[in-house]
């Protein structure tokens, strides 16, 4: 390996030249504390700073990290997580910026959100510590500026991993915390099912966000921190934070009723991203939900391909069967039965649903409706009498915020008030209710609830190169994935939280698509995907070593390939 005042040399030589001299610097250089490995250098300074390649790697015992850190999978995790965080901190403090054109000047790494997530930007093993990095090497127009490079590379780069990747030199509580909180977070989380829960909701968590784009806690003197109804209180021992209690949500029908802005969906969003685990700080660290659990809201305008919607939509005028459902600009209504049937064929445990973002027609139909309409005449079979059998016959539970119609009370089996964001178990009270004033309301649709049809995706459809003949597959925001001259809208996956995830769901189509050859159905491709980066970790889903993935569900890698517009269904 070369040394870095080679480096330093080499750099001078290139000053003033065409910028695609800088590929000369590919390779390994060796500085005093770590090496400089550099995969790729794009031609262009233009060029998306993920296309060039760089990675620092330090010697585990030179880093400094005790063993115990990455003793189990959760605690490597977070070890990195931190990592990554920490560089990304110290890397917007002591970085420049922008010097010159494109991305001239950067240092970064893939920025993480709120979840701890298992990322490729950090890899920590027995062997090194190793951060993949985003650089711009500075250009002025398209000229080398090496003046430049040389304070990024030895001034500004060795000072932003001195204070991020050794040991030493980071807070070692802070560090600690990070790794206690995601094990406790995923200890609990594996509690649930023993328990009979599919959610549960720490006595004193934050559950308000800053705002509808910001996932960071509000911090307002007058927040109402969470606090579990008596009747609904769980206690559960945890491995670091000892004994703690809050609000189970247990498997089965849950309705969370109240007026509006008394904290309704606010609980519900915490709900859905319980299926992560959260930095300490966020305000919903001990807030935890299955793994399996999906938010499934009504999208009109999508895509469907073959999707069996039966179970819920029925006899469509002019169309053929809705088992194998098609349309380019689906209806609120059967966009939302297409979500659940997808969501079902995936592998979901529970549903969480909002009000706010569910289709009307398809969650309610009262008695004066029902009179005036037939049934016959009406295709949908209101989820209201689906919700049961969904949890009898295929034991999912629904978690769903409901204001509006108290037609629900009858066939649930919890409902929880939200009273100026304070939950109150009324369940009884209801009861009284049901009682007093019977709905009258007819149960319509069929006795059982049949499981979707298995589709089988075919790769036909997904072209991952675009009008150029560039494979492109990528994801500007957590709610974009680019792939080929597709731009696949992802705005109704509320549980997708970053670019990363996205940008490797892409990655992990265009890997797994040889697959889809017609033999596979979409389970077995999901499972295909968990089995391939479970064995060789998310670096599979890459030819070169990128820092920009992270972990998914197979729910959310379903829930994207049934967005593609290219998509083709046997
Ligand atoms: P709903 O769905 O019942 O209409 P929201 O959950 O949207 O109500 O909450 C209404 C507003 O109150 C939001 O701006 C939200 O951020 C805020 N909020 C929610 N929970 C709390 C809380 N515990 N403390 C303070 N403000 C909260
Ligand atoms: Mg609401």
């Amino acid at each position: 390996m070369r040394s870095s005042e080679q480096l330093r040399q080499q750099l001078t030589r290139l000053d003033g030249k065409d910028y695609g001299a800088y590929q000369s610097l590919t390779g390994g250089w060796s500085f005093p504390d770590y090496d400089l490995l550099i995969d790729r250098i794009p031609k262009d300074p233009y060029a998306p700073p993920s296309t060039g390649v760089y990675r620092i790697r330090i010697p585990r015992e030179d880093a400094g990290f005790p063993d115990w850190m990455s003793e189990i999978r959760i605690k490597e995790v977070a070890l990195r997580d931190f990592l990554a965080r920490q560089f990304y901190k110290q890397s917007t403090d002591i970085c420049k910026g922008r010097r010159g054109t494109g991305n001239s000047g950067i240092i970064t790494i893939s920025q993480p959100g709120q979840a701890i997530l298992e990322r490729t930007s950090i890899v920590v093993n027995d062997e090194f510590v190793e951060a993949r990095i985003c650089l711009g090497m500075p250009a002025n127009g398209r000229k080398v500026k090496a003046t430049v490079a040389e304070v990024m590379l030895f001034e500004e780069l060795p000072e932003i991993i001195r204070l991020s990747l050794f040991a030493d030199n980071l807070d070692p509580e802070h560090l600690e915390k990070h790794i206690r909180t995601a094990e406790d977070a995923e200890f609990l989380r594996e509690k649930l099912n023993d328990l009979g829960l599919v959610a549960f909701i720490a006595n004193g968590s934050v559950l308000p966000r800053e705002s509808g784009v910001e996932q960071t806690p509000l911090i307002e003197s007058n927040v109402v921190k969470f606090k579990s109804p008596e009747s609904l209180s769980v206690r559960i021992d945890l491995p670091n934070a000892g004994t703690i209690a809050g609000m189970g949500i247990k498997s089965g029908v849950t309705l969370i009723v109240g007026g509006g802005f008394h904290g309704k969906s606010t609980l519900l969003e915490t709900i859905e991203l319980g299926i992560y685990n959260h930095i300490p700080g966020d305000g919903r660290e001990l807030c935890v939900t299955v793994p399996e659990a999906v938010k499934v809201r009504a999208a009109s305008g999508r895509s469907v391909v073959k999707t069996d919607i039966s179970a819920f939509i029925n006899n469509i005028p002019f169309r053929e069967d809705s088992s194998t459902f098609t349309s380019t600009n689906a209806s609120g209504s059967t966009s939302q039965a297409a979500f659940i049937s997808e969501s079902l064929e995936a592998g979901a445990k529970a549903l969480l649903m909002d009000e706010d973002t569910c289709a009307m027609n398809f969650m309610i139909r009262d008695k004066r409706m029902q009179q005036l309409v037939a049934k016959k005449d009406e295709p949908i079979t209101s989820f209201v009498d689906k919700v049961r059998q969904l949890h009898t016959e295929h034991k999912v539970s629904t978690i769903l915020v409901m204001g509006g119609s108290g037609d629900y009370f009858s066939v649930a089996d919890c409902i929880i008030q939200m009273v100026a964001f304070e939950p109150q178990d009324v369940t009884g009270k209801t009861i009284e209710i049901i009682k007093r004033f019977p709905t009258e309301r007819e149960q319509e649709g069929e006795s059982t609830l049949r499981s979707p049809k298995k589709r089988i995706p075919l790769n036909k459809g997904l072209e991952p190169r675009n009008e150029y003949g560039h494979l492109r597959v990528n994801a500007p925001d957590p709610k974009q994935l680019i792939f080929g001259a597709m731009k696949v809208d992802l705005q109704e996956l509320e549980q997708l939280t970053e670019a990363t995830q996205t940008k490797a769901i892409g990655r992990a189509i265009l890997h797994v698509k040889s697959f889809m050859d017609g033999q596979r159905d979409t389970q077995q491709i999901i499972e295909m995907v968990r089995d391939l980066i479970v064995s060789d970790g998310l670096d599979v889903l890459d030819d070169r070593l990128t820092g920009d993935l992270a972990e998914f569900r197979g729910l959310e890698f379903a829930a994207v390939l049934n967005r593609m517009r290219g998509l083709v269904v046997k």
